[in-house]
């Protein structure tokens, strides 16, 4: 066997899914990820959920009447779409499918339904879910952000446990306690996955053919 002609190339893009109950800190830690590693792309979804204070339309998400979402399911646009605390959510398809196309790995913030649809269409995908170190730390830091009305926070906190009860069909899982160590336990997981799926050999193909000389 000749030991030296590399392995074929094959696709090197990921898509990431990350899950958590609302409050866990899924969006803070995904945010840092990405400054972290801009090579990856967040996909922006679209909701009926009306915008809080300070979120942009085309930055946090497409903010659409629920008439017009039911339309853009019914023309097939959604990879993956679910109704979450209340108000409808979904992935594009096509905003997906271009940016993995172009080289880019991509990560979609969704809950465990949108996670189970991918998982179906994307068995490829690696997906993580993220959890508070308790009842009390998730409940603070819902009634910390102050941009919710109690009712709200109320049903986020009764729909946790819905959320919670599907961690086990991620392939990780991250306890954000401390936050400095759940980023790194990210980052440590997108760049594992990277390092298998980037084909370590190109990378290293020069000392690789060195060692073997
Ligand atoms: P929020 O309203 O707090 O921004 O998000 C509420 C929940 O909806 C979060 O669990 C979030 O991950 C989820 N979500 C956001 N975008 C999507 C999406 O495109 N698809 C699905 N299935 N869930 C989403």
């Amino acid at each position: 066997m000749n030991t030296t002609t590399p392995p074929a190339e094959s696709a090197t893009c990921t898509l990431f899914v990350v899950a958590a109950p609302s409050g866990a800190g899924k969006s803070t830690l995904v945010n840092a990820l990405l400054e972290r590693e801009p090579a990856i792309s967040l996909s922006i979804s679209h909701t009926t959920r009306p915008p809080r204070p300070g979120e942009l339309y085309g930055r946090h998400y497409f903010f659409v009447e629920r008439e017009a979402f039911e339309q853009e399911i019914a023309e097939g646009i959604f990879l993956e779409h679910a109704e979450v605390h209340g108000n409808l959510y979904g992935t594009s398809r096509n905003t997906v499918d271009t940016l993995l196309a172009s080289g880019r790995d991509v990560l979609l913030e969704i809950d465990w339904q949108g996670a189970r649809q991918i998982r179906k269409s994307k068995p490829d995908c690696v997906s993580v879910f993220i959890l508070p170190p308790s009842r009390a730390e998730l409940e603070r830091r819902l009634r910390g952000r102050g941009s919710d009305s109690a009712e709200v926070i109320a049903r986020r906190l009764h729909n946790s446990r819905e959320e919670i009860a599907h961690a086990h069909e991620f392939d990780f899982i991250i306890v954000n306690d401390n936050f400095d160590e759940a980023l790194g336990d990210l980052q440590a997981i997108v760049r594992a996955v990277r390092e298998r799926s980037e084909l370590p050999w190109k990378r290293h193909e020069a000392l690789i053919q060195e060692l073997l000389a």
